[in-house]
């Protein structure tokens, strides 16, 4: 399957695109991608993106931590310290919107299963998808869990699930429509979906630009604006019914921001930059980092 090359929006239809900018990829390839931006719904898609079947070359790196549990490093370090932390504060707020303390779970792309280990201590059903076989089986070996495949998400059965979490995955999919289609299947009349996912119209993304760590190119192949994301959600018969800021992952990507820009990580400086988005975002939580979508 050769690259993709859009020539309407896979969210809106429209062909009213515009060159953002070229955004390098600093995990695996070192190659550059275009970003293009929808003027319709504010979609920004990364251009010539690989397909379904050559993409997995560009997530073999050992930089790639959240399929790696074993990797070094101060910010890999960091991150599965404030990985901790978030995996309760998602649980809260499952609890919260679903309005069960227990139910049945939906994790897709749950990686080395961290958060539904989390969620079957609290004595929820859990199921998990994840496309990746090595992440799969250290699901298992650390927490004794076994998950799926990404294709069963088509074969599971319908209305059997209370929540369906999507923690940073929805942007990586390439059947994006198929994929929300599913969801909304797969969901309990009074179900409640879950999608994280980073917000680039936040105030780092303007900081940085094109350094901005929340590109992700071309491992991301959408980037989303609440706006964009409500508009995908209408499509499907769905409602984006609140909007949640992710406090603490404005902190990690702006390390790793302020890596790319400055070849290190001024730490300091990114923190600064990391709790002036977060004062920021306080006033106006849209402009948060990445947004956890609360869909009806
Ligand atoms: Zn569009």
């Amino acid at each position: 399957m050769p690259n993709i090359s859009y020539t309407s929006c896979p969210i809106c239809k429209a062909e009213n695109f515009e060159s953002v900018f070229y955004v390098k990829d600093y995990t695996v390839s070192g190659r550059e991608f275009e970003i293009v931006h929808c003027k319709s719904c504010g979609v920004r898609l990364t251009q010539n993106v690989p397909g379904e079947n050559e993409i997995g070359a560009y997530y073999k790196s050992a930089d790639y931590i959240s399929h790696n549990h074993n990797s070094k490093g101060l910010i890999s370090q960091l991150y599965r310290k404030v990985r901790n932390y978030t995996v309760k504060q998602k649980a809260g707020i499952i609890k919260k919107y679903t309005k069960l303390s227990e139910g049945s779970l939906l994790d897709i792309g749950c990686g080395t299963g961290a958060f539904i280990y989390t969620m079957a201590q609290l004595r929820w059903n859990v199921t998990g998808l994840e496309p990746d076989a090595d992440a799969r089986n250290t699901a298992k070996a650390l927490y004794g869990i076994e998950t799926l495949s990404s294709d069963c998400l088509f074969s599971l059965p319908a209305d059997s699930f209370n929540a369906i979490t999507l923690w940073h995955v929805l942007e990586h999919v390439h059947r994006l429509h198929e994929n929300v289609a599913q969801m909304k299947r797969l969901l309990t009349k009074d179900g409640v979906i879950f999608i994280a996912v980073p917000n680039y119209t936040c105030q780092d993304a303007r900081v940085y630009g094109k350094y901005w760590a929340g590109y992700d190119v071309p491992r991301h192949l959408y980037h989303f604006s609440p706006h964009a994301m409500e508009v995908l959600m209408q499509q499907h018969n769905l409602k984006v019914v609140k909007k949640l800021p992710m406090w603490f992952d404005s902190f990690y990507v702006d390390m790793l921001s302020s890596k790319y820009k400055n070849g290190s990580v001024h730490y300091i400086a990114a923190g600064m930059h990391g709790l002036m988005s977060n004062i920021n975002a306080l006033r106006k939580r849209e402009e948060c980092c990445s947004l956890i979508y609360v869909v009806k």
